[in-house]
């Protein structure tokens, strides 16, 4: 068995919270030791982004089918009637390239799959604050007021559950935080 076999890394933040910019860093940095867990989504799909690769955007009926049939080792409602899924077997197609998943979720799911799988490495992506958050989330770009306003609400329930992870990276240097993001995945992965 890979010394990679049933390794699983949990990166959970509010959205504009630098989690992106993370894993992406993560994943060239380790790219043989890691593979992306690409998620269904019944959202649009943004510019530039691929089904496949970003996600593989479903319709709400298909993703309903999929809960049904017990395919997703866990789902959410993230926002209102958008929902986003891991599938089990997107885990094993990444275990049976012999790497170990990283998953880009949100906080709850974070937390149910390290309920599942209680020897993954779970880390909580912090902002330094709301304002600096809301700042980041005008100069994406991808947001209308009302949903602007709905990701911060999340964001501020978001943070209240972080304790609850293996490790909380404060993103206030995205230098410093994707240093020891790195740090913590390879001293995990050598585990
Ligand atoms: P976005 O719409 O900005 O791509 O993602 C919205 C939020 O959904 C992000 O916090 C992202 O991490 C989260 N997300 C992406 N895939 C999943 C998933 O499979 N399950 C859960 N619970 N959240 C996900």
């Amino acid at each position: 068995m890979s010394p990679l076999q049933h390794k699983l890394i949990i990166i959970a933040a509010p959205s504009g919270a630098g989690k992106t910019s993370i894993v992406k860093h993560l994943l060239s940095t380790l790219p043989n030791q890691l593979g992306f867990s690409v998620s269904c989504a019944t959202r649009a799909p943004r510019a530039g982004e691929t089904h496949g690769s970003d996600y593989y955007f479903i319709t709400p009926q298909e993703f309903t089918c999929r809960v049904e049939a017990g395919e997703f080792a866990e789902w959410e409602m993230v926002y209102e009637g958008k929902f986003y899924g891991t599938l089990h077997s997107e885990l094993q197609r990444i275990w049976d390239q012999r790497q170990a998943p990283l998953l880009d979720i949100d906080v709850k799911g974070g937390l149910r799959i390290k309920e599942q799988y209680p020897q993954s490495l779970s880390l909580f992506i912090e902002p330094p604050s709301l304002e600096v958050l809301r700042e980041r989330l005008v100069a994406r770009g991808t947001e209308t007021p009302d949903s602007l306003q709905m990701r911060l609400n999340k964001a501020s329930e978001e943070c209240s559950y972080r304790n609850q992870f293996d490790h909380i990276i404060v993103n206030d240097q995205l230098e410093k935080a994707c240093k020891e993001a790195v740090s913590l995945v390879k001293d995990y992965l050598t585990r």
